[in-house]
């Protein structure tokens, strides 16, 4: 019988989980027929994907069979950066980069570097098998620095741990503060919760730059000034002090530091804070007033806000305020900006950091890839980098300063290898181009950042095309170059049973594909934080050991919106809503919706430059030059644009995106990037 005749057989539900860097990791269902994926959907019964996807997810079934998808292993033929490749087999790729990557770790391992972020969140794609090669090869580390660093460090210096509100019982909370967040865009699951929460009568206050589509909906929009978050945390905390609204018994017991930290608030006025913040002081009273007096109140930062100089002593100042008020009673009080702290993943068990053997490899920044790759060998920095293996992430398009990042991978001297799906920016100054299977093709297990479930991700179907696993490409270098430990023969089901190992109820995992962590519905409302001192931590004594400020204090941008008569405008540059980062750039029927690489501007800023709606124009700084359209929009505030990101260079108007114009600083603490930290002007084109 021909495949033609044969009775199909009946469609088959796979569960699995949402791979995107997204605090959701929504449970998916796909329905497989006949070994063909027909559609991607949420699990009802897992509690919080509650049977929804965003719009992004929900096309997953275009991406995965996507025509432009990478189907076989790829050499590169032409110029760096031109992308023309010839097909290569596995064999004859894999042979060639092993004897290249030992040539080059014979004279110095250091030379190699790995280059990966959260292009999947998976435990298992993303660095088990990897880690592994790499500590076994000792290739320099790197700092993972490029999106939650400084909050996540902030969390760890104030909370003791990247820890927070159960996501379910925002539901439940009367005030709500959305800070720094777009939820509707890359919060959806925790949206839907608030809106539930709003139709019980709860309000909704949005604080953010932009006049987002979460704004809008909010009852009230603190239109800020980017990187101004800590003052306006400070003048909350002001306020709650002189009007009575704190709760010492709470203080007293489980905090420390409340007298330096109420001494320094006292001097953040409203008035202060509102010069500072670029909005009105009555503004920051009647925040503070519905803060200090409704019960419970929640707040739901996400990671925009901590993309400036003092991004991690704003997540400090914020994450001191549900203590100050002892929101942190109420199972709907206190703050969540992750929950990935909870997570017991046994990440030396996946990563082997012991296949080091006592040595000491250097770190590089990732966010510093511009400058690292265009670095020479000296004495302090070691070796000059010689080759890069780039897996789950796309630098070019992604990492800041993206002009001398281009220029380093086109560097005719840097061997690269680009594990991905697609032809990205990054792919196509690949040396090799190596066909990477999707999340609906292999094993994976998730934690989260945004509930408290693990999700076990079965295959749903057979790897498209010639397209191989991450760990499985890791496995095959190996063993070409001669790396015989055991943990090298480990095949994905084990890594995953590894990832928490009797931490967790696998079976629980394998029958519901996820299992809760057992957290309280109230962690902290007794104390307990994971600190030395089981306190809240006002001050730290460990940031003023290094030589930082251990209260929380406003720390002004490196490049404050105002202070330069060059650059006038602050730019941030938001996700546009059905982007994640650079993923679902070419998926078409979601880069229709966006239609084209847009600057967000109000009617004052644009009407003073002769720019109108629609007009294309050059955004640009001393660091670069970025070809968009201008929307004319109240979503801007004055003196601050919105580039919308990430759009892939090669499909932006002119080759580049928003992060031409972006620095490679770093934030305050984390070592993290500060992308909305960027001072710009804008002309017509
Ligand atoms: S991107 Fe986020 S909201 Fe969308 S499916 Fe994945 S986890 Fe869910």
């Amino acid at each position: 019988m021909d495949a033609l005749s044969a009775p199909a057989t009946a469609p088959r539900q796979v569960r699995g989980a949402c791979p995107h860097d997204c605090p959701d990791t929504c449970s998916l269902v796909t329905t497989v027929q006949d070994g063909v994926a027909l559609r991607v959907q949420g699990n009802a019964d897992h509690g919080p994907t509650g049977g929804v996807l965003c719009n992004k997810v929900s096309h997953y079934v275009e991406r995965t069979y996507h025509p432009e998808r990478l189907l076989q292993p790829m050499r590169r033929v032409g110029a760096k950066g031109e992308g023309r490749f010839e097909p290569v087999s596995w064999d004859a790729a894999l042979d060639d980069i092993a004897g290249r990557l030992a040539a080059i770790a014979a004279r110095d391992p250091q030379a190699i570097l790995p280059y990966s972020y959260c292009g999947t969140m998976g435990l298992v794609q993303g660095e088990s098998m990897a880690g592994r090669f790499f500590h076994k090869l000792g290739a320099s580390l790197l700092d993972r620095t490029i999106c939650a660093s400084a909050g996540a460090e902030a969390l760890v210096q104030t909370l003791g741990g990247k820890v927070g509100m159960k996501v379910e019982f925002f539901t439940e909370s009367r005030l709500i503060l959305v800070w720094g967040s777009n939820s509707i865009a890359s919060n959806l699951h925790f949206w839907r919760l608030a809106q539930e929460a709003k139709r019980q009568g709860a309000k909704l206050v949005c604080i953010d730059p932009r006049r987002s589509e979460t704004a809008e909906k909010c009852h009230e929009h603190v239109q800020l000034l980017p990187g101004t978050d800590a003052a306006l945390a400070l003048a909350l905390m002001h306020e709650l002090v002189v009007n009575g609204w704190t709760d010492e018994d709470y203080l007293a017991r489980h905090t420390s530091g409340w007298d330096a930290l109420r001494e320094r608030a006292l001097r953040w006025s409203p008035e202060r804070a509102a010069a500072v913040c670029g909005i009105e002081a009555a503004q920051i009273r009647s925040l503070a007033r519905d803060y200090g007096t409704t019960k419970p109140a929640a707040i739901r930062l996400n990671y925009g806000m901590q993309r400036v100089h003092g991004g991690g002593n704003a997540v400090r100042a914020v994450a001191c305020l549900p203590a100050v008020t002892g929101a942190w009673r109420h199972r709907a009080g206190g703050m969540l900006l992750s929950t990935s702290g909870y997570f017991p993943v046994d990440r030396a068990a996946l990563q082997r950091p012991d296949l080091l053997a006592g040595r000491t490899p250097r770190t590089i920044n990732m966010v510093q890839i511009g400058d690292e790759l265009l670095r020479p060998a000296s004495p302090e920095f070691g070796p000059a980098i010689e080759a890069v293996i780039v897996y789950n992430s796309n630098p070019v398009a992604v990492a800041p300063e993206s002009g001398k990042v281009v220029r380093g991978f086109a560097r005719e001297d840097l061997f690269t290898v680009v594990m991905e799906q697609f032809r990205t920016d990054t792919a196509d100054y690949a040396d090799y181009l190596l066909p990477a299977t999707t999340q609906l093709e292999h094993w994976d297990i998730h934690g989260t950042y945004g509930h408290t479930d693990v999700l076990l991700n079965r295959p749903a179907i057979a790897p498209v095309g010639a397209s191989r696993t991450n760990t499985d490409v890791f496995r095959a270098l190996a063993a070409r170059m001669g790396f015989r430990d055991p943990c090298f023969q480990d095949d994905d089901f084990a890594l995953c049973r590894q990832a928490f190992g009797d931490r967790i109820d696998f079976g629980l995992l394998e029958a519901q594909g996820f299992a809760s962590l057992p957290i309280p519905d109230a962690p902290f409302a007794e104390g307990g934080f994971p600190t030395a001192s089981g306190r809240c931590e006002f001050f730290s004594a460990a940031l003023a050991r290094s030589g930082q400020d251990g209260l929380p204090d406003h720390v002004p941008n490196h490049e404050p919106a105002g202070s330069s008569t060059r650059y006038p405008l602050a730019m941030i540059s938001p996700p546009a809503r059905n982007f994640l980062n650079s993923t679902f750039v070419n998926v078409q029927s979601l880069r229709d919706i966006e239609g084209e690489p847009l600057l967000e501007m109000c009617a004052a800023d644009a009407a003073a430059r002769g720019i109108g709606d629609g007009q294309v124009v050059r955004v640009f700084n001393d660091r670069g030059e970025y070809v968009c359209k201008v929307k004319v929009t109240p979503r801007a505030r004055p003196g601050v644009v919105n580039g919308l990101g990430i759009w892939w260079r090669k499909l932006g108007l002119a080759g580049t995106n928003v992060n031409q114009l972006t620095s490679q600083r770093l934030t305050d603490m984390g070592r993290a990037p500060v992308f909305y930290d960027c001072l710009v002007d804008v002309q017509p084109a």
